[in-house]
């Protein structure tokens, strides 16, 4: 009788589990949620909601993503023996219905007065029906272990996938997020680190930033007569775009492929930040424009406040690297091997990463690696790596952790960074500043290093099996309002249409997709309700 196992990563931007046969390896069937179940468009967006709304609601709201998710995987789930997971400290705690309040507040003395105790998260195996897992009777569901409450399961996939732990030369990797976590490996010694770099990098706090869909540009280059921009197309491939005057919006030349910009990603911010700099554009934070605005394709636009976001993630990233180079008595031009891993670090333009600061200067290879997180939750579900393993290389990595929160040599550069993305401060200065803190210079990026990608996509197996792509868990949040006049102004403000006013037995409720919300981050509905009556954040799970 064949037995299955699942392995389940869970990320900030939704969920991708992948169906295999035990015995064999073999992938017998992927599928992914479109978004997150959570309302919010990151996971500082996921844990306010889970703050205000209940832990409960949120991991019912994950719980049920999951139940979908895996039945629609089209396999008998009576026969799962094992589910595995990855992912952050947050997305597994939140998924386990632990206390998250110790990864949400730093102070101390704030956890005390509040009565937290941290849970262990030294890994766990429980019935995978206890949490609510539909289906799978004799299923265990295997939770790996945690290094630090800033750095979890989803770095030790980094390190232990990706290889860094072999390499005969000093390298660095980082795993580009709304928390960067990254290590330095210098002879077999791994320091690790986590930088608090926000969303900008992934198109989020960006005027017109979105995550990557149709019609987002998803990079841009200067060419003869403008800027080029890509966008993404129906079928998720680049395409060219057209060209652009970057300081009016006039089109030069359309491009081959007739598809309206409506926002832009991640990796085209760190693609129009590039092009910016290198055209003399950007001063950060101005920007040398008649308006004081980048113009990209169809008046999809890059502000000042959108430098601003971007540089404060850039200079926390580099913050970041610089102190763990610092830590480990190296500097910039001694580390020529650098890892980018996650969706944002095999997506993005690695060159122009490496330009715009994002990567170590002194890089001459760069190994584009893509999410490693369900690669380690298909090698636990199948038995290759167990929990000892597991517990021991978090241990091994707790040794040399470095809390960037308490580091004063990342304070002091991060000091340095924010004068030069949000004051003003010329590069030409740079320097000058690391002398006053008694750190050495950094030089100038590597010309033309050499950039390879271990795969195209970041899903094992993408090409052998189908992609099922729930694209609405169809989970909805209900919640009685009172004082309501159904006048309708909250559903038209809301950019997702997510939230409908509907009145049932005589009461008046609202009803707002939890999936499609973007949650903490808008509230958009909230502020243009004329009665001041709309508050979703207490809303329940609607039956
Ligand atoms: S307007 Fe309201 S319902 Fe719509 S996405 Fe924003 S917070 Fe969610
Ligand atoms: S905006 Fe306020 S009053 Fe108007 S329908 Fe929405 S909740 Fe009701």
């Amino acid at each position: 009788m064949t037995e299955y196992c699942i392995a389940l990563d869970i990320g900030t931007s939704g969920f991708r589990c992948q169906a295999l046969d035990r015995a064999t390896g073999e992938t017998l069937a992927t599928s992914v949620t479109a978004r997150h179940p959570i309302p919010g468009m990151n996971v500082i967006d996921h844990v306010n909601y889970a703050m205000v709304a209940g832990e409960e609601v949120a991991n019912g709201l994950m719980i049920d993503a999951a139940n979908k998710l895996f039945a629609s995987l089209g396999i008998d789930l009576s026969k799962v023996s094992t589910v595995a997971i990855c992912g952050n400290p947050f997305q597994l705690s939140l998924f386990q219905n632990i206390e998250i309040r110790d990864l949400a507040y730093a102070g101390k003395n704030m956890l005390e007065s509040l009565g937290v105790v941290s849970p262990p998260r030294d890994g766990d195996v429980v019935k995978a029906s206890d949490l609510g897992l539909r289906g799978m009777p004799d299923a265990v569901l295997i939770i790996p272990p945690a290094v630090t409450h800033e750095i979890g399961a989803d770095a030790i996939a980094m390190l232990m996938i990706t290889g860094v732990l072999d390499s005969k030369e000093p390298c660095l990797v980082v795993d580009y997020g709304t928390n960067a976590e990254m290590a330095l490996i210098v002879d077999g010694k791994v320091y690790t680190g986590s930088a608090a770099a926000g969303p900008a990098l992934e198109g989020q706090q960006i005027e017109r930033g979105m995550l990557a869909a149709p019609g987002a540009i998803a990079d841009a280059d200067i060419t003869d007569g403008g800027w080029r921009c890509s966008i993404i197309d129906e079928s998720m491939t680049t395409r060219e775009g057209d060209v652009v005057d970057p300081r009016t919006g006039i089109t030069a030349s359309a491009g081959a492929m007739h598809k309206k910009a409506v926002g832009i990603t991640g990796t085209g911010v760190v693609a129009a930040l590039c092009c910016g700099l290198e055209a003399g554009m950007i001063h950060p934070p101005k920007i040398d424009a008649p308006d004081g605005r980048l113009h990209l394709q169809d008046g999809v636009c890059i502000s000042s406040a959108d430098v601003d976001e971007a540089g404060k993630a850039i200079g926390a990233l580099r913050a970041g690297f610089l102190t763990l180079l610092h830590e480990a008595g190296l500097w910039v031009e001694d580390v020529r091997l650098a890892y980018m891993s996650g969706a944002s670090g095999l997506y993005v333009d690695a060159v122009k990463a490496l330009r715009i600061g994002m990567v170590v200067p002194g890089a001459e290879r760069i190994i584009q690696f893509g999410n490693t997180s369900i690669e380690l939750a298909r090698r636990i579900a199948l038995g290759k790596v167990d929990m000892d393993d597991l517990r021991g290389f978090a241990k091994r990595l707790r040794a040399t952790h470095c809390m960037f929160a308490t580091a004063q040599t990342f304070k002091d550069i991060y000091a340095v960074e924010y004068s030069l993305w949000c004051c003003g401060m010329p590069m030409s200065e740079y320097n000058n500043m690391l002398d006053i803190y008694g750190l050495p210079h950094i030089s100038e990026p590597t010309a033309s290093p050499s950039v390879s990608r271990i795969s195209a996509t970041d899903l094992p197996d993408a090409e052998k099996v189908r992609v099922n792509i729930l694209y609405d868990t169809g989970t909805v949040l209900k919640g009685a309002i009172d004082g309501c006049i159904q006048c309708g102004a909250c559903a038209d403000e809301c950019p997702e249409d997510a939230i409908e006013i509907k009145e049932e037995g005589g009461s008046v409720f609202g009803f707002v997709k939890s999936d499609r919300c973007a949650g903490t981050a808008c509230r958009r509905c909230e502020r243009a309700c004329p009665e001041g009556v709309l508050q979703i954040s207490p809303f329940g799970i609607s039956d």
